[in-house]
């Protein structure tokens, strides 16, 4: 994935600017920084929950929402943005999930609707991933007689199930109990052991952080001031921003 000289306007706050990474395919990389700093507004360009105001991302390279034309930026027919984005998952913080469809009803949504698969398989495959975050036998349940960490463990299957390239995670333990905590890293911690999707995160979590991720990105007023394997930035912060973040997060 690269950001090429990506902005980012909420009227006149700049939130990100002349802003350039890549990520491999694959790889793992954790966003850290104070709050406002643009982590989830990355997360949501990606998305394409939100739109750039100018520059460019490419997802394993091909051009999400704009392309280069000679000198003009071109904007891409929403149908291919739509394509584009069909192997983009995302994990929020407050769950979303459809509070009137069944927790199985939640997950073959996508599946149906956007990947036209029949209902059928739909519903193995649901069944399968509530297997794996260990919810086999809440199929039937409506999201809101679940505790937090279930719901978002349906959210995290929902996500599998359009078999993801690309998996934003954005603080997604930041609103359950703590005694909740661990049942969805735990699952997250599994994905990442076991596939090899490119994974972007979001969190307060740095155990977490330290455990899954190859790399860690400081982030502080929507510039990358620190980018490197997690021994090291958390060890060894060379800039007085990361170092001072840090010691009040660890
Ligand atoms: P972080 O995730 O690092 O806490 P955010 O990406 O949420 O930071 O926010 C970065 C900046 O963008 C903040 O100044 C925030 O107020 C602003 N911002 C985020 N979303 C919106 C929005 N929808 N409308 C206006 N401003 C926004």
């Amino acid at each position: 994935m690269e950001f090429i000289d990506v902005e980012k306007r909420f009227g006149d706050n700049v939130v990100l600017q002349d802003l350039n990474f890549s990520v491999a395919p694959g790889e793992r990389v954790t966003l850290i920084g104070p709050s406002g700093s643009g982590k989830t507004t990355i997360l949501r360009l990606i998305m394409t929950l939100e739109s750039l105001t100018d520059g460019y991302i490419c997802v394993h390279g091909r051009p999400l929402t704009h392309e280069k034309r000679g000198d003009k930026r071109v904007a891409l027919p929403k149908k291919q943005v739509r394509s584009n984005t069909k192997r983009i998952g995302m994990v929020f913080q407050h769950f979303n999930l459809f509070p009137n469809m069944t927790v199985a009803e939640n997950i073959i949504e996508a599946p149906i609707h956007v990947l036209g698969m029949s209902k059928a398989d739909a519903l193995e495959k649901a069944r399968a991933l509530l297997k794996r975050v260990g919810l086999a036998d809440k199929e039937n349940e409506h999201p809101t007689k679940l505790s937090g960490g279930q719901q978002q463990r349906v959210a995290i299957a929902r996500a599998l199930a359009m078999d993801p390239e690309v998996l934003l995670l954005d603080e997604v333990t930041s609103a359950l109990d703590p005694e909740l905590v661990d049942d969805v890293l735990g699952v997250l911690r599994e994905i990442a052991e076991t596939t090899d999707i490119t994974m972007l995160i979001v969190t307060h979590e740095m155990q977490f952080a330290r455990d899954v991720s190859q790399r860690v990105m400081m982030f502080s007023d929507g510039q990358i001031i620190e980018d490197g394997p997690p021994d090291e930035i958390f060890t060894r912060p060379q800039h007085e921003r990361t170092a001072k973040f840090l010691s009040a997060v660890l």
